[in-house]
This record gives structure tokens, sequence and C-alpha cells, in this order.
């Protein structure tokens, strides 16, 4: 993770890691984009399904 200093040099910033903004994040690199994650959740570990 990195410290965000000048956000004049992204085209985007995308708001929330859920699966709609992290396809964003794959995806618009491989197009040349530069972007940013803000997420204000917390960093869980995935547990396996118990039902
Ligand atoms: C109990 C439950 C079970 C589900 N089970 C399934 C399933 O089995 N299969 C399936 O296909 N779908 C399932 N779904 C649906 C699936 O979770 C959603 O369709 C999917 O998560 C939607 O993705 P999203 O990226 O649009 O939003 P989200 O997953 O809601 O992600 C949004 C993210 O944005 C962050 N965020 C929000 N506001 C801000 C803000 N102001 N600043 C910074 N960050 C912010 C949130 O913390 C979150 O991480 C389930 C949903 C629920 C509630």
């Amino acid at each position: 993770m990195q410290t965000l200093n000048d956000t004049s040099k992204l085209d985007a910033i995308i708001v929330g890691s859920g699966p709609a903004g992290a396809t964003l994040a794959n995806e618009l690199p491989k197009r040349g984009q530069k972007v940013a994650i803000l997420e204000w959740g917390t960093h869980e570990p995935i547990n396996p399904l118990t039902h």
C-alpha cells in the first residue's frame, strides 16, 4: 500500500474495494490508467463458509 501524495497523477479514484471496485482496479491499469482505491472497511481474513 502506498501513501497518496499527489492525486493529479491519477486517472481515477475508485471508492470501495468490493467486487465492482476491485474489477475496475484490475482492468483500468491494463488500459494505461493510474488508479487509487479508497476503502473505509477493515482488512479481515476470508474464513471458509460454514453453512
Ligand atoms: C450476506 C450476503 C451474502 C451474499 N452472498 C452472495 C453470494 O453467495 N454470491 C454472490 O454472487 N453475491 C452474494 N452477495 C452479493 C454480493 O456481496 C454483492 O453483489 C457484491 O458484494 C456487490 O459488490 P459491490 O462492489 O458493488 O459492493 P460491495 O461489495 O458492497 O463493496 C463496496 C465497498 O465499498 C466500501 N465503501 C463503501 N462506502 C465507502 C466510502 N464512503 N469510502 C470508502 N469505502 C467505501 C465498502 O467498505 C465495501 O468494501 C451477498 C451479499 C450479502 C449481503
